[in-house]
């Protein structure tokens, strides 16, 4: 390992970016307020190297959030981000951030690209990303998210994950009618009274909704309450965050440095979301470090990622002493009927383990990708 490291570090460039189109199958298909998925229609992300070692990592198009597509993500890292790199070094995260921030926009694409490099650089190290990025822990509490459905279906999912994974914390998807939602959340309450619930609108409520059924669920005991309504209602989303003795998640609101910066100045946000899924590990902590300095606190959230992404979440939260301590949005991939990698992260007893081999640890079975691409 140590020889390994000597001869590749410094010596590896990049010659490609690969995007590979493919659709997963559920057993439980995800849905919420803003849209809702009936297959997993993801892009795995490859870096090539002239030392043959491949970088990889996983695209989730939300183009009800991000405007992203399967067709745009693929178009953006085969074309602008695969011309930008094309002979970087990447164990120099930095320059590859700098050279993709050049493509406005884009995020989830980028943010995949970010960490397909990472892959790299844990792979020429001999070392994996969990460590590269700070080691805090070696594993994370995990927080599951249930979809909407029928208040007793809801209350279901909560109890057989809870008992199948060991998981106390969920984050219950709301944004239908106010009295839906409470419905859902105290039938979850009820069957798992000791459990650690927050919520998430996706943005569905009006502000009347929000005042409503937000009031209700402060009564029920939830820890925060995501995303409301239309982020482009400041005003309101200041009054609701003012209301409620709880705090205002920001997640749609804060996909980008940029954003959480604004989103705090504003001052409604007061946690926010932080998912690798849009701005990769270089973005990502930098977020981190701004929500330090502001004593705001972090969740790492999910956009449902498969396995591939799910390595990528659980290795950033454990690597930090800012999001260990904290549930982590991990366990959704196996909502999943079939996956692209060998094994996904280990949950149990409630806990994710970050993983041990190198780069992000994940190796894709080419039978399974030949199975579900869309391009060949
Ligand atoms: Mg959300």
């Amino acid at each position: 390992m140590h020889l390994a490291t000597e001869t590749l570090a410094g010596t590896v460039r990049i010659t490609g970016v690969e995007a590979i189109p493919y659709a997963l199958p559920y057993r439980r298909a995800p849905r919420f307020a803003s849209g809702s998925v009936t297959t997993a229609d993801n892009v795995l992300v490859r870096v090539h190297t002239d030392a043959g070692l491949v970088g990889q990592a996983e695209a989730q198009p939300r183009p009800y959030t991000y405007g992203e597509t399967q067709t745009s993500i693929v178009a953006a890292v085969s074309g602008p981000l695969n011309g930008a790199l094309a002979g970087v070094d990447p164990l120099r995260t930095e320059l590859v951030a700098e050279r993709c921030s050049r493509v406005a926009g884009n995020y989830v694409a980028r943010g995949a690209v970010d960490l397909a490099v990472w892959d790299l650089a844990g792979q020429i190290l001999a070392t994996p990303c969990h460590t590269l990025l700070g080691g805090f822990a070696d594993d994370v509490a995990a927080a599951h998210m249930v979809s909407l459905d029928a208040p007793a279906a809801m209350a279901e999912e909560a109890i057989e994950v809870g008992e199948r994974l060991g998981v106390v914390t969920f984050k219950v998807k709301v944004g239908r009618a106010p009295a839906l939602d409470v419905a859902a959340v105290r039938a979850i309450r009820d069957a798992l009274p000791d459990a650690d619930l927050y919520v998430d609108a996706n943005r569905g409520w009006s502000y009347a909704d929000a005042v409503r059924a937000g009031d209700a669920l402060v009564e029920l005991g939830v820890r925060a309450i995501e995303e409301p309504i239309s982020i482009e209602d400041r005003a309101g989303r200041l009054r609701l965050a003012d209301r409620w003795p709880v705090p205002l998640a920001g997640d749609e609101s804060c996909i980008s440095l940029a954003h959480v910066d604004r989103a705090l100045e504003e001052g409604a946000v007061r946690v926010v979301s932080v998912k690798t899924a849009r701005t990769g590990f270089t973005e990502s902590r930098r977020i981190l470090g701004l929500c330090l300095a502001r004593n705001v606190p972090v969740v790492v959230g999910s956009q449902y990622e498969g396995a591939i992404g799910a390595l990528a979440t659980v290795t950033f939260a454990a690597a930090f002493a800012s999001t260990a301590g904290r549930p982590a949005e991990l366990t959704n991939f196996l909502d999943l009927a079939d996956d692209l990698v060998v094994a996904g992260p280990v949950i149990r007893d409630g806990r994710a383990a970050a993983p041990a081999a190198s780069g992000l640890g994940l190796e894709v079975d080419e039978d399974r990708l030949r199975r579900y691409r869309l391009d060949a």
